[in-house]
């Protein structure tokens, strides 16, 4: 698995979708640029989110917000208090650990140890192989799986706002600092993760302000100006995506866990007592658009938090199958009316809606989808990154995005560099790329030049032969079968157009 994420993160260098940060400075940790393909994938992705959400809902509008906002923002919102990690310093090796993230590794570990021995049961009885009953009658892997699921269940009671607790977990496991074995700990201490900045410039007058650490705050305050000048009625939602700023203890895991990263949110706004309704609407329309990817549904699941964030009072993430393990992709959140009443207390505004078919005000309860556009990035390209063995025995690296996410659509490739067949290519390009990203392509052999597309995910390769001077046919190549088909020139939009549209 660890091969597989190595492969994944050069793949996306290699082929041009994500560079490190500042690379000729040697990086900044957890920071990275988006490059030519990467971009167009992640815009791709942000505008399927943003259709569905804002363009098929008449009732959700969107919203861009600035990421500068007033500093009492976050008081309210109890970011400044409450936005914190537990971290712990190794007092050796001078490293310093989010001590979760030190305990759910531990756990992981022990969870590795389990499956390993479940794989090579499987691979010995074969067929008749029966998990169930293995795990159930060894008792070693009965004992990791166990320990595996004591420990989740700790961590899920929210064990980590109690930092004695963590520290005690972390001594009890005898887990030791992953780089040097070293388990010399200091206490557990609380992180602030934003990110603060100044506004003005002289000293005395200058405002501290943070960079928001989440886009939700921004539709908050800004509910009662949609809601008025849009005329919307409860229940209504205000969608967004934009930047949002923390600073993460334990930044790793490529874009799985940045400082900077992008969130696309929606915010919906409903009557108190009718939110979990909401919730549970909200919880499978937020699954099936996963799904309709097509990536395996397999690959999903819901975890159901017990434990709840002061805001919340029901919470769930979609967990992906990530190359590392499950992981929170996105979080479905009931966040009561907790953050419109805090804003009134704090500004001493009224941000009330009169419902007119109930005829009275209330501040209406919130139900939240928030989900990590580099996370989805991640999720769709390490899912779509894959090593074929063909028929005869080679092997070709295809990435195989949803064709509506992927960055060039078609990739129009003349059979040779002369003859007249780079003028049709290029006319057959100026047609296409009205309606579609189109690439041309003619240094190498064409055989070369399909697996290049292959590896950028490209999902039709046109090519112009000298065929095509006569009766203007070319063939089209599909990059997941490998089939080609000879087709009219003027058929071309509409095969694209049927595969790749939203
Ligand atoms: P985690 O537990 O992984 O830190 P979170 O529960 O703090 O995430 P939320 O505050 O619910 O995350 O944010 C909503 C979404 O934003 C997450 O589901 C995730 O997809 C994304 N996200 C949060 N933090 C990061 C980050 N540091 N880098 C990239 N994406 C992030």
């Amino acid at each position: 698995q660890e091969d597989i994420f190595k492969n994944v993160v050069s793949h996306a260098k290699e082929y041009g979708f994500i560079f490190p940060s500042s690379e000729v400075y040697d990086g900044l940790s957890a920071v990275y640029d988006y490059a030519q393909n990467g971009v167009e994938l992640k815009k791709n992705i942000r505008e399927y989110w943003w259709k569905s959400m804002v363009q098929m809902n008449e009732n959700i509008v969107g919203l861009d917000a600035a990421i500068l906002m007033h500093p009492t923002t976050w008081k309210a919102s109890g970011h400044v208090d409450a936005f914190n990690d537990p971290l712990i310093d190794n007092k050796d090796s001078k490293k310093r650990y989010r001590a979760d993230v030190l305990v759910e590794d531990h756990a992981e570990k022990i969870n590795q140890k389990a499956q390993k021995e479940i794989e090579k049961a499987r691979a010995r009885f074969g067929d008749a192989f029966n998990e169930e009953e293995f795990v159930a009658t060894n008792a070693r892997v009965g004992e990791y799986l166990s320990k595996y699921k004591e420990i989740l269940s700790r961590l899920a009671k929210g064990m980590t706002d109690d930092l004695q607790d963590v520290k005690a977990l972390i001594e009890e496991l005898e887990i030791a600092d992953p780089e040097t074995g070293s388990r010399n700990w200091t206490d557990v201490k609380q992180f602030n993760l934003m990110f603060g900045t100044k506004l003005g410039a002289s000293a005395d007058s200058a405002m501290d302000l943070y960079l928001r650490p989440e886009t939700a705050q921004g539709i908050f305050l800004n509910f009662l100006n949609v809601q008025k000048s849009g005329r919307m009625k409860i229940p209504f939602g205000i969608a967004q995506t934009g930047k949002a700023f923390r600073n993460e203890i334990v930044a790793r895991q490529f874009i799985f866990r940045m400082r900077e990263f992008e969130q696309m949110e929606m915010q919906f706004f409903v009557r108190p007592g009718e939110e979990m309704k909401w919730y549970h609407h909200w919880k499978e329309t937020r699954l099936n658009w996963h799904l309709s990817l097509g990536l395996g549904k397999e690959n999903y699941r819901f975890h159901d938090h017990e434990k709840l964030a002061h805001y919340a009072n029901a919470a769930a993430d979609i967990e992906f199958n990530f190359p590392f393990g499950f992981k929170e992709l996105e979080g479905i959140h009931s966040r009561t009316d907790f953050d419109l009443k805090a804003h009134e207390q704090y500004s001493g505004r009224k941000l009330q809606y009169f419902d007119p078919e109930l005829n009275e005000n209330y501040v209406p309860y919130v139900v939240e989808t928030s989900v990590g556009l580099d996370r989805m990035f991640l999720a769709v390209f390490a899912t779509s990154l894959q090593e074929e063995t063909l028929e005869d025995g080679s092997t070709r690296t295809v990435l195989k995005l949803p064709s509506v996410l992927a960055p060039t659509k078609a990739a129009i490739l003349p059979l040779v560099k002369k003859d007249g067949l780079p003028d049709i290519a290029k006319k057959i390009i100026d047609d296409l790329k009205w309606d579609f990203n189109v690439a041309y392509d003619e240094k190498d052999a064409v055989g070369r030049r399909y697996r290049r597309q292959d590896a950028l995910g490209t999902p039709f390769c046109i090519t112009v032969d000298h065929q095509t001077i006569e009766d203007e046919t070319v063939t089209i190549r599909h990059r997941d079968t490998m089939k080609q088909d000879r087709v009219k020139i003027a058929e071309l939009k509409d095969i694209i157009e049927n595969e790749v549209s939203m």
